[in-house]
């Protein structure tokens, strides 16, 4: 038995539970949110069935919306949690026949519990448990395959999937966030089920997807995918590297670099779009794959060109917004940025740098590092690729210059009696020199009455200032660089 006692239901939930049932009806909370009650996870939301109907539902709770086909209420409470904010409050109801792989061809309600539970997907997911008595209804063996780490489908498991060809993609979804494994008569289901996933729209699959990237196994999930039949109509071209060897620097063939890359952003928490730019950054090698016989190896020249647009193409049917499109098509595209800091001049690096776009240079790096590691046999090279990482903010960084100051040349000319020529560089260097000393006195007020003073200085005098100015500048650069270089330890 488990202790239903241990289990923490936050208050705002048991309030609506409590609502229901002081109005003679039963509350049932079900679904991912008893499931993660007993496997000691925080659910995401809470949702609650019960036998009221939408209409009576909205009569007990001050606060209501309802604007679906499925019965569900959304009862608005008052906690701030985003979690909590709304609870949706559902009849128990039936699903009629599918005839598209995809809905219900009709939703009955006033049907009991048990029925209500037989639709769900996956065991797991399809207990119900009560606060009032503490009853927890668990028709499917769901507790039993919480403890054994299982993903079950409720009833015949073919019959579920081709009913809703979804439910395979939630099902290697939930085996990642979970960390379960799938039984193996669901895994032969979506095995034999597979094709149907075609049936799906692109936006539910690519939902999906995301949250497959977004767990910390995704390279197992992804395997998965493949194995049962189900990456190819998730995206196909991801499927192209498989078998395809790489040269001497890689231990694994295109797919597992590709998801071991993708891995290791998992690993490293990185963000989204890291994660998503790993999974693709070398789809374009297997079209791009020669034989080069002076190497006596393969080669991959322009993978990365072929890749973007491979990537740009995939994403697109994913129906992915815009802008992650556009982020990750530019990554893949330059993810060969030549790195070798002995042998690169930092004009090289500003190219690199105006190419991927100033904003997107860190994830460019990291999606780097995921590169490497994805080799299997990763060069140790720490200190050089801090070096590089040094190059690159030193690339970032604005230069000391005049042009820091708030005020130029020509700003001298108009307020001064002064004509273009050299001592305008000396004025501006003797300026940058207190501005160096004290940045508060940057401003175009200060600097303009200083160069009244300035202007009555002759040449040779003015030259002089000039002159340390341009040595306080050098040293400050130095500093800068120090520091800079210091930070990345390569100094
Ligand atoms: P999480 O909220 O953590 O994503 P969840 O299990 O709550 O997990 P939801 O998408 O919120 O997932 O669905 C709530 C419940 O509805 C599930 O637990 C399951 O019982 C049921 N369910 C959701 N989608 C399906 C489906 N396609 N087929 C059958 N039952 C489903
Ligand atoms: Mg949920």
């Amino acid at each position: 038995m488990i202790e239903m006692s241990k289990f923490i239901i936050p208050e705002d939930v048991l309030k609506v539970s409590e609502g229901l049932e002081s109005a003679g009806f039963e509350a049932y909370l079900v679904g991912g949110c008893v499931r993660d009650l007993i496997i000691g996870r925080t659910p995401k939301d809470w949702d609650i069935t019960t036998n009221a109907t939408p209409e009576k539902i909205q009569e007990i709770f001050p606060e209501t919306f309802y604007e679906n086909i499925y019965g569900t209420v959304g009862v608005v409470g008052e906690s701030e949690d985003p979690t909590l904010k709304i609870i949706e409050v559902t009849p128990y109801r039936k699903e009629g026949t599918y005839s598209d792989a995809r809905r219900p061809d009709t939703v009955e309600f006033g049907v009991s519990l048990e029925e209500d539970l037989k639709r769900r997907d996956f065991t797991v997911n399809a207990m119900a448990y009560r606060p009032k008595t503490g009853e927890l209804v668990d028709q499917h063996g769901g507790h039993e395959d919480a403890k054994k780490r299982l993903i079950r489908a409720v009833g015949e498991p073919k019959v579920r999937f081709e009913e809703d060809a979804l439910r395979m993609m939630r099902g290697v979804r939930l085996s990642a966030e979970l960390g379960f494994a799938i039984e193996q008569k669901t895994a032969e289901a979506i095995h034999e089920t597979s094709e149907q996933l075609s049936k799906i729209s692109k936006e539910r699959i690519r939902d999906e997807l995301i949250r497959i990237i977004e767990t910390k196994e995704p390279m197992q999930a992804l395997f998965v995918s493949q194995k049962l039949g189900l990456l190819k109509h998730i995206s196909p071209s991801l499927e192209h590297g498989i078998g395809i060897d790489q040269n001497q620097a890689h231990s694994f063939d295109v797919f597992e670099h590709l998801l071991r890359a993708l891995q290791h952003s998992a690993d490293k928490e990185w963000p989204f779009i890291i994660r998503l730019s790993a999974l693709f950054h070398d789809v374009g090698k297997p079209a791009t794959r020669r034989w080069s016989e002076e190497k006596k190896d393969w080669t991959f020249h322009g993978h990365e060109v072929v890749g973007a647009r491979m990537t740009r193409k995939a994403l697109t049917e994913l129906r992915f917004p815009s802008e992650t499109i556009e982020k990750a098509t530019n990554l893949v595209r330059w993810h060969m940025f030549f790195s070798d800091p002995d042998k690169i001049t930092l004009s090289a690096v500003r190219r690199m740098i105006a190419n991927v776009g100033q904003e997107n240079i860190w994830d460019l790096l990291n999606l780097r590092i995921c590169d490497r590691i994805g080799t299997g046999r990763p060069k140790e090279q720490p200190f050089r690729f801090r070096k590089y990482k040094s190059m690159v903010e030193e690339a970032l960084r604005d230069p000391v210059s005049v042009a820091m100051l708030a005020i130029n040349g020509a700003d001298i000319m108009s307020h001064l009696d002064e004509k273009p020529g050299p001592r305008i560089g000396w004025m501006l260097h003797a300026l940058l020199e207190e501005v160096l000393e004290d940045p508060e006195k940057n401003t175009k007020e200060y600097l303009l009455e200083k160069t009244r003073v300035l202007t009555n200085l002759e040449d040779k005098v003015l030259r002089a200032m000039g002159e340390e100015g341009k040595e306080a500048k050098a040293e400050a650069e130095g500093e800068e660089l120090a520091t800079i270089r210091a930070k990345y330890h390569v100094d």
